[in-house]
């Protein structure tokens, strides 16, 4: 496809996805389109490619960025928020990263990062969680934390269906719930927003497989699945009964529920087996925290799992910290956790590290192991010399703060020290 807007990179290659195998086809000088993103985003987006431009030459490859415009940048370029040719080259490429996106709080257009997900079917959003020497945590023991979490990105409270107090159709959907379905005395008189919540078996199953798929292919020694069945029984219990129809259906001996594991082998889990357990999601919240070495993979729906993996994120560092990155089948496309901090927009300040490690899951899906490893030491290695940005720094006694871009420059060393 050629592109109007997009100024592609006279130099690289694309990749692929064989379609025999579904495995992606990379090659060692791909084109990786990158959005910047809104406030703090044109700060943390040129950290990010810096250590991964390293990373990759480091390891004998070379990565050809294609900016591609959302957000702000978009309307001041193009007059649109999303431009349909942003969305084609993330899904030509495959393969992508971004920044964060401002979404206006209760007017204005919807979220743009849920309608990227949405377009791209980017239906898990990953959010691994683990502790970097060095960094400052509220807890005692932050080390005991190794998670990834799978987020469910496409249905929940968040699909979006929802009406407004006051309008005809939040009106029309009130009476069918009272009149039609018989809820007569649950919603209470006068002005009222309803949203709807669907959570369905293929959304279910597709991100559970891809959780337990995870589990398998990384070692990995259980999945949990968080839900809040006992409230909501023919939603989060049901994502519950079709997440342990996967495990028991798909898999043979390489999964085992948890109960199983109790009832046919005494609580001893065979080598190589991944278990399948779990736990309802407010219990869960404090399990993160008393303890928190037991869980490894979780899957959950929609909003539990923002709630989880930004609980998860505070104990490993914070927000400068926590990456992210949202899968589809044959893409990827990687962004930190964090929003667009518009306070700090500019001022070369804030942590690009969230949107280095996003990237370190972009290298490892790419099957550059070797790369995402680099960054990861590389990282850690410039935090544990008491290197960092203000938001560590302020926690930390003898700590250096740097500016973002500082930083950056600080990390790219270490890339090539430790290569
Ligand atoms: P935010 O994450 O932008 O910022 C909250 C606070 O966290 C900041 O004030 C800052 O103190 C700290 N922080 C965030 N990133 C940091 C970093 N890299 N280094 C150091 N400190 C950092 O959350 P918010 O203020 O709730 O949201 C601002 C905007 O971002 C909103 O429009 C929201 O919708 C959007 N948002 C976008 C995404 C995304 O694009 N994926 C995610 C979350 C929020």
């Amino acid at each position: 496809m050629s592109y109007e807007k997009i100024d592609v990179p006279e130099d690289g290659e694309k990749i692929t996805l064989n379609e025999d195998t579904g495995e992606l086809e990379v090659p060692d000088d791909p084109i990786i389109p990158i959005i910047y993103g809104d406030g703090v985003g044109s700060d943390v987006g040129p950290a990010a490619q810096q250590v991964l431009e390293a990373a990759a030459k480091a390891t004998g490859r070379e990565i050809n960025w294609m900016r591609v415009y959302a957000g702000e940048s978009a309307r001041e370029r193009y007059d649109e928020n999303l431009p349909e040719e942003t969305v084609e080259a993330i899904k030509e490429h495959r393969v992508a990263i971004k920044g964060p996106l401002t979404t206006p709080v209760g007017a204005g257009f919807r979220s743009l990062n849920v309608g990227l997900r949405k377009l791209l079917d980017l239906y898990a959003n990953v959010r691994p969680t683990y502790h970097l020497d060095g960094v400052p945590s509220p807890v005692s023991e932050p080390e005991k934390m190794d998670m990834v979490t799978f987020r469910e990105n496409t249905e929940d409270v968040y699909a979006g269906i929802e009406w407004e107090h006051g309008t005809d159709e939040v009106q029309q959907v009130k009476e069918f719930v009272e009149e039609d379905m018989g809820f007569d005395d649950v919603i209470h008189d006068g002005p009222v927003g309803i949203g709807v919540k669907p959570i369905t078996e293929f959304g279910t199953k597709r991100l559970v497989r891809r959780a337990i798929d995870y589990a398998l292919e990384h070692d990995r020694d259980s999945v949990t699945l968080v839900h809040k069945g006992n409230i909501m029984k023919f939603t989060e219990g049901q994502f519950r009964d079709w997440g342990y129809e996967v495990a028991e259906e798909e898999y043979g001996d390489e999964v085992i529920t948890e109960d199983t594991l109790w009832e046919e082998r005494d609580g001893e889990q065979p080598a190589d087996a991944v278990v399948v357990n779990d736990r309802i999601a407010d219990n869960m919240l404090q399990q993160l925290l008393t303890r928190t070495e037991n869980y490894d993979v979780i899957a959950t729906m929609n909003l539990n799992g923002d709630y989880l993996s930004d609980a998860a994120g505070a104990q490993i560092g914070g927000l400068g910290i926590a990456p992210g990155a949202n899968f589809g089948d044959g893409r990827l496309l990687a962004e930190p956790v964090h929003g667009s901090a518009p306070k700090y927009e500019g001022q070369d300040k804030v942590n690009p590290t969230a949107m280095i490690l996003s990237g370190r899951i972009m290298l490892e899906y790419l099957g550059w192991d070797d790369a995402a490893d680099l960054v990861r030491d590389a990282v850690e290695e410039t935090i544990s010399s008491g290197k960092v940005t203000y938001d560590l720094e302020r926690q930390l006694d003898d700590a250096e703060k740097l500016a973002t871009s500082e930083y950056a420059d600080a990390v790219v060393e270490n890339v090539e020290k430790l290569s």
